[in-house]
């Protein structure tokens, strides 16, 4: 057995359970006053469902939240839902990040209730962008203090965007593979993740309602989130940041596009580690399986179609080197030249 370091949290999570039961006995648990719901305005009628359930104890709701938190919205909700003691996210990563910003600086109580498979509910890490830069940090206060997994806010997760969000807890979880830094049930935690999502992904798009295979997912994306947690990302996750950050890209489909290529590039150094991924994937290679997957699924395979200018390659390797991260293959800005190239398409 070799050595490890893990950081690990306090958190209590409740999975497979209707978030609206479990809200009274949560809040009193945390000694919750005043709640403030943050969300985006697709979910406004949950949000509405969620401040019944809260009674006297909803303070306020913000249903403004952005994709990759942005600062001016940060301090938008900070001043609508100010003096609560407990947050309440109720919505995708960017309703989530938008939760643990507002939980870092007011010491509130974080309760994240995730609708898609983003996994950021799970993890200490959060990225906000101000003037086009996203800014990705760690922080163990950001980490929500519980987390209600309710299958049943997921089934309204269109088609398209269930497939690309569940390929954004993939890349999680192939990432974690690779990473340098091992502990030693991250690699179960990560196959065991693959398993569910690469079950689950395809049963959903043939009916995105079968409340089994979403539940699958959820789990999936629980356990990408738990290994997001506690293993270094490489370089997919850092073009992830980077691309999402300079050019607006949809977050999800971003994942879906990049995986096959970055984990193509990491491949001849990593087939070992990606072994694992590989056969659930039921093919010789990872990246080809998630090629294969992608294109099944009916995801975006270039970064082209998801609004990636030809004329920002140069700058996005620059900034992707400049900010140089863990990744088991070193690489140079003329090496992701080429892989942005590859991944633009025609
Ligand atoms: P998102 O939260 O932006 O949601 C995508 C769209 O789907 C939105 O329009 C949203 O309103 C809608 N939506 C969400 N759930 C729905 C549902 N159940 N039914 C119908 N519509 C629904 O997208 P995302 O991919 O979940 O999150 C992306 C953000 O999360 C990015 O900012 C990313 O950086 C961040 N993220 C952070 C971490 C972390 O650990 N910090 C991890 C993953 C993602």
């Amino acid at each position: 057995m070799d050595s490890f370091t893990l950081q690990t949290y306090a958190q209590r999570i409740l999975f497979d359970v209707d978030h609206l039961s479990a809200l009274p006995d949560l809040m009193d648990d945390f000694g919750a006053h005043k709640v403030g719901i943050v969300t985006t305005r697709s979910h406004a009628t949950s949000a509405a469902s969620v401040s019944e359930a809260l009674g006297s104890r909803h303070a306020a709701t913000f249903a403004g939240a952005k994709v990759h938190t942005p600062v001016e919205v940060t301090r938008q909700a900070l001043g609508q839902l100010a003096g609560s003691d407990a947050i309440i996210s109720i919505g995708g990563g960017s309703t989530i990040g938008l939760g643990k910003a507002l939980s870092l600086p007011t010491g509130a109580r974080h309760i994240a209730i995730p609708t898609t498979y983003a996994g950021s509910e799970m993890t200490p890490i959060l990225g906000q962008t101000d003037k086009g830069r996203k800014i990705v940090g760690r922080d163990d206060r950001v980490v929500p203090d519980a987390v209600i997994y309710d299958v049943g806010l997921t089934l309204s997760l269109p088609r398209d965007v269930s497939m690309a969000s569940g390929f954004n807890a993939l890349a999680h979880a192939v990432e974690a593979l690779y990473a340098p830094d091992r502990y030693p049930e991250a690699d179960a935690t990560a196959t065991a993740s693959i398993a569910n999502l690469v079950q689950a992904l395809p049963a959903i798009a043939r009916d995105p309602l079968d409340l089994q295979a979403r539940r699958q997912a959820q789990y999936g994306a629980y356990l990408a989130g738990r290994v997001l947690a506690g293993r270094t990302m490489g370089l997919h996750h850092k073009l992830a940041h980077v691309l999402g950050g300079l050019f607006d890209l949809p977050h999800a489909p971003l994942h879906a596009v990049l995986l096959p290529h970055v984990v193509k590039f990491n491949e001849p150094v990593a087939m070992e580690a990606l072994a694992p991924a590989a056969e659930l994937l039921g093919r010789n290679t990872s990246s080809v399986g998630l090629a294969c997957l992608a294109d099944a699924l009916g995801l975006p395979t270039t970064l082209s179609e998801i609004g990636m200018p030809r004329d920002g390659i140069h700058e996005a390797a620059r900034l992707v080197v400049e900010s140089r991260g863990a990744n088991p293959r070193p690489y140079s800005e003329a090496e992701i030249v080429a892989l942005l190239e590859e991944a633009l398409g025609d």
